[in-house]
């Protein structure tokens, strides 16, 4: 089973991160995204990637980290991206959630993310928050469909612009315990839907308030087959597939 989104990078997993490591391998976790959220912890996913090869790196700046001073450091997201071996670019996107930092800086960092992910042809780990149509509006500006718009919560309308320009949408621990997001996940074509846990954070159903891990994807699986009336075992291989031709691995 692959995580497809995922922060080890983060220093909630420092106290323990190879007992982590090991409940994932047990619960059956083959690989994982290691998705990068700034110039350090992006540093850091590559550098993890090189001690456990089951570590996939992804590098980027996420729209919540101060946009307007991150713009000038994307050429050391792409200094990475050209020197080491990375799966995607990420995590970016917008947030107009949080709004924690304007919103032209936000959009002009996301462009920089696109920018070098087209021209390194990677695809993108999204994030939105509100911001969905800004977002396709942006991507569709750039002329770049290749990505997965992670732990997708807009409606079932705007999933099917999201998969008619050619994106994947994820699914983290939310779809546990949100009915909206189980219905609108048995209604999308299953070869595009991809399974993440965005830990630390958004742990899943029996797991809410504590901090996420890897392994507890297993439970956002058996939750999904049971929605969509499949065994775990099929599912597990219809979504690895899809991360598997999405991330070229
Ligand atoms: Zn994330």
């Amino acid at each position: 089973m692959i995580d497809t989104h995922c922060h080890l990078i983060d220093p909630q997993f420092k106290r323990d991160f190879d007992a982590v490591l090991k409940r994932a391998r047990e619960a059956g976790v083959s690989r994982i995204i290691n998705a990068g959220y700034d110039i350090e912890t992006s540093n850091q996913a590559v550098a993890q990637g090189k001690k456990f090869n089951w570590l996939l790196p992804a590098v980027g700046i996420h729209p919540n980290e101060a946009a307007e001073e991150m713009i000038k450091e994307m050429e050391k997201i792409e200094e990475i991206v050209t020197r080491e071996k990375v799966v995607a670019i990420g995590e970016t996107g917008l947030d107009y959630y949080r709004d924690f930092s304007p919103r032209g800086a936000q959009k002009e960092l996301f462009r920089k993310h696109i920018h070098i992910a087209k021209k390194h042809s990677l695809p993108l780990l999204i994030h939105t928050r509100r911001s969905i149509d800004d977002a396709l509006h942006i991507l569709q500006e750039e002329g770049y469909q290749c990505g997965v718009f992670h732990c997708y919560s807009g409606s079932y309308e705007q999933a099917r612009v999201i998969l008619d320009m050619g994106f994947h949408l994820g699914f983290a621990g939310v779809v546990t315990f949100s009915r909206r997001a189980q219905e609108i996940v048995t209604r999308l074509p299953i070869d595009k839907i991809l399974l993440e846990t965005d830990a630390p954070f958004l742990a899943p159903a029996g797991h809410r308030g504590q901090r996420n891990e890897p392994s507890f994807i297993i439970e956002t699986l058996q939750s999904v087959s049971t929605a969509m009336g499949m065994s775990p075992l099929r599912l597990e291989e219809i979504v690895d597939r899809n991360a598997t031709t999405l991330f070229s691995l």
